[in-house]
């Protein structure tokens, strides 16, 4: 059954975020060795907007000889850089934080039209949480003794990086910040539909004239991932992306002297008890699912909700969403922007769909959604069975599923019922309770009272099929170095 609501006539007008001073390139080659080159095959690919499925610029896309080309710059630039006095080598890092924040209103630009997040958040979080990483590990780069138990560390080395589409310049921040504090030179592969904010990182790195090769960044498709993978020129992987490819990664890189973190999927549980406040617990469940569309790990997907206050809260969440602002990314009012691509469009409405067949109770917000593009209207469903897909697998969009539950031993029981560990929200007014359920549950990170916190100094990271490896605070040091 579906049901809709109707959008509530709060009208606004427009606020749209200026953009006559942003100039994209026509065309993005590949950073490497410190120089724009083109790729070996001659290969292009546009990226588009997905809020009106216009080009924004044309993309090489890095082949195996490319990557070899890249590997073989990071490998030669290794020794200096790795000598490199630690202050010095932190005084780079620092630049490249302060540099991206004198970008920042052109990157929050540039990452809302390539991957249709709301300016609000890219202006608000991404940005300056990728900056805040620059700055905390430029801090880092001369006490890495003190960050690692007064051990003697090397770097790893040549370091591979594959990150994702759903917060392409943040993700390259939390790869790229603490190998270079460490000493690692890098190859860093963005997302297919979203290379543009890690190719202004990439001029970002020839402003602050960090040395050829330390950074090399190599915009492609999976195969260019997977040809980065198998090079044996490499030290390190750190990838974060899905499960499927997680796996591919760890089976390719089996028997080799290789360090390895997978940040990888979720399907984590935002969890209600009674005596939570329940106004403050519904804007952390909107937070926690409607933040960057639902295209985010740890968002809260399965709201677990104590039987005795789920219909009002339930209630007061419907009401809310219908308040919600879906559509323009640039538009400072929109809480909701646009699905990534048409792919994950796809994604959605399959999952959504099977909701719908396997007997979920569904309610979408009745919003007006843009003629081109690619939209979703947030979604809420009930009388979910733990066993429903929707309850299982992660939708990566912006859609809730609910489930209840009486007591505190199976609140704890139900959200570590699923094959993922990211994260997790508990909303309670007793600490002792927080705790108690946080000891309780198998994720990463578990917020209370708040959701989709994150910090440079608090590390983050998964277990079971949300993988393993921290990135984040002292902890995001380790991958990065050999101890002795
Ligand atoms: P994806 O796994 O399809 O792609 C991620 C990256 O891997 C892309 O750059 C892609 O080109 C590359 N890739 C694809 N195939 C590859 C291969 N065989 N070898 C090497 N690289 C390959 O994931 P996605 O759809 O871009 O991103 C969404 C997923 O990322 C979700 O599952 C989400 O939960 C996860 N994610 C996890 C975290 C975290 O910190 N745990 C953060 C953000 C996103």
């Amino acid at each position: 059954m579906t049901a809709t609501r109707t959008a509530l006539a709060w009208e606004y007008s427009p606020a749209p975020e200026a953009t006559d001073h942003i100039r994209l390139g026509e065309r993005y080659e590949l950073f490497v060795d410190g120089a724009w080159r083109p790729p070996e095959s001659g290969a292009y690919e546009p990226t588009i907007n997905p809020a009106t499925e216009e080009p924004l610029a044309e993309i090489a896309q890095a082949g195996a000889a490319d990557v070899e080309a890249a590997v073989a710059a990071a490998r030669e630039a290794l020794p200096r850089w790795r000598r490199l006095p630690a202050l010095e080598r932190g005084k780079y890092v620092f630049r490249i934080a302060r540099l991206i924040q004198e970008r920042a209103r052109e990157l929050a630009i540039v990452e809302s039209l390539d991957g249709g997040k709301p300016i609000r958040e890219s202006r608000d979080v991404d940005v300056p949480l990728a900056a805040a990483h620059f700055f905390y590990y430029a801090g880092w780069a001369d006490k890495l003794r003190y960050g690692l138990a007064g051990r003697a560390v090397e770097p790893m080395g040549v370091v591979g990086q594959i990150v994702p589409w759903n917060f392409p310049l943040l993700m390259a921040a939390w790869k790229l910040a603490p190998a270079l504090a460490c000493g690692n030179t890098a190859v860093l592969k963005p997302a297919e539909t979203t290379p543009l904010t890690a190719l202004l990182l990439a001029e970002i790195c020839q402003e602050a004239e960090l040395p050829a090769g330390v950074v090399n960044i190599l915009p492609g498709d999976g195969s260019t991932g997977a040809a980065l993978v198998r090079h044996p020129g490499i030290d390190k992987i750190a990838f974060t992306g899905s499960t499927e490819v997680g796996k591919d990664i760890q089976a390719a890189t089996a028997g080799r002297d290789i360090g390895l973190t997978l940040e990888l999927g979720g399907k984590s549980a935002n969890i209600v008890f009674d005596d939570a406040a329940l106004d403050q617990a519904v804007e952390g469940i909107v937070n926690g699912i409607f933040f960057n569309q639902g295209h985010v790990c740890c968002a809260g997907s399965r709201l677990l909700l104590q039987e005795s206050v789920a219909d009002e809260v339930i209630e007061k969440l419907w009401r809310r969403m219908g308040l919600l602002r879906v559509g323009d990314p640039l538009d400072k009012n929109t809480d909701v922007g646009a699905i990534n691509s048409a792919e994950q469009l796809q994604r959605i409405e399959a999952l959504v769909d099977a909701g719908e067949r396997e007997g979920a109770t569904r309610r979408t917000v009745a919003c007006r959604l843009p003629d081109r593009g690619y939209w979703f209207a947030p979604t809420l469903f009930t009388d979910v069975a733990p066993v429903n897909r929707i309850a299982v697998e992660e939708i990566f969009g912006p859609v809730v599923s609910v489930m209840t539950f009486r007591t505190q031993a199976e609140a704890v029981e139900k959200a570590n019922a699923t094959a993922y560990g990211l994260a997790a929200g508990v909303w309670t007014d007793k600490g002792s309770r927080a705790l108690a359920v946080a000891r309780g549950l198998k994720a990463g990170t578990i917020w209370q009272n708040t959701y989709n916190q994150f910090d440079p100094t608090s590390p983050f990271g998964g277990y079971k099929e949300s993988g393993f490896g921290r990135e984040g605070g002292a902890a995001g040091l380790r991958p990065y170095v050999r101890v002795s």
